[in-house]
């Protein structure tokens, strides 16, 4: 069974003050038998040391180190106390113009400092709306997620770039189509591809958590906004 993960994406959120939420989601989930990743902005990696939760970057570079001005390399995450790193999410898209090509090269940057990239794919409105919506999953998929990747060290965030921030979902059944040819993609390309996670993201709240997690091939959710505080994301971790 692949594993069930319950990943917050604080996007460029949080400060030392909103570490306190996640006391006080340790005191109701720290003990819980799914993944909880918690994905802060890398000024507050370091401070995340004594939370049980997985902590995650939100991009890495490819490179291990050299003259990068305002980047960080999957090796600094590794040594902050992270064991996993966001990749291709599509705000890193359309803010930085990354490529598939990019996102594999950084996903690969990942396991060589033994990190798991959750690798984040999804259509855009007018994708959805000219019907090619799996066409361009098939496109990231191939290009985004490198030969090398396996269920150990790579999750598949689906994130429709339509339903982020905006409140609007898909229906459970355009959900339920994406997933399914996820699946079944991985596990044509990868040996263990039914064991990889399967996350979905955008617009999940604790009123919709359990109905998207019904969803079959929907191991879990990369949530944004309701995951920045406790009282919003401990209903999520608590329907999965
Ligand atoms: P929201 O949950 O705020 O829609 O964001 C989803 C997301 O982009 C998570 O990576």
């Amino acid at each position: 069974m692949p594993r069930k993960i319950a990943a917050g994406n604080w996007k460029m959120n949080g400060m030392q003050s909103t570490l306190s939420e996640l006391r006080t989601l340790e005191d109701k989930h720290g003990d819980a038998d799914i993944a909880i990743l918690i994905c802060p902005p890398f000024t507050l990696i370091c401070a995340c040391e004594d939370t049980p939760f997985d902590i995650g970057g939100q991009d890495c570079h490819t490179a291990k180190t050299g003259a990068h001005t305002g980047d960080i390399s999957a090796e600094m995450l590794a040594d902050a106390g992270a064991s996993y790193v966001l990749l291709g999410h599509s705000e890193r898209r359309t803010d930085h113009g990354e490529t598939d090509a990019l996102v594999a090269a950084k996903a690969q940057a990942a396991y060589d400092a033994g990190l798991i990239a959750v690798i984040c794919l999804g259509e855009t409105l007018d994708e959805r709306e000219n019907g090619t919506t799996l066409e361009v999953i098939d496109r990231q998929l191939a290009h985004s997620v490198p030969a090398t990747a396996d269920a150990l060290n790579t999750v598949i965030a689906y994130e429709p770039v339509w339903a982020i921030g905006t409140g609007k979902v898909p229906t459970t059944d355009q959900i339920a189509e994406v997933h399914a040819h996820l699946r079944e993609r991985l596990q044509d390309r990868f040996s263990d591809g039914a064991e990889v996670s399967l996350l979905y993201g955008g617009s999940v709240k604790g009123s919709n958590a359990a109905e998207i997690f019904a969803v079959p091939h929907v191991n879990g959710a990369l949530v944004g906004g309701a995951s920045l505080t406790a009282e919003a994301f401990s209903p999520i971790i608590a329907a999965l």
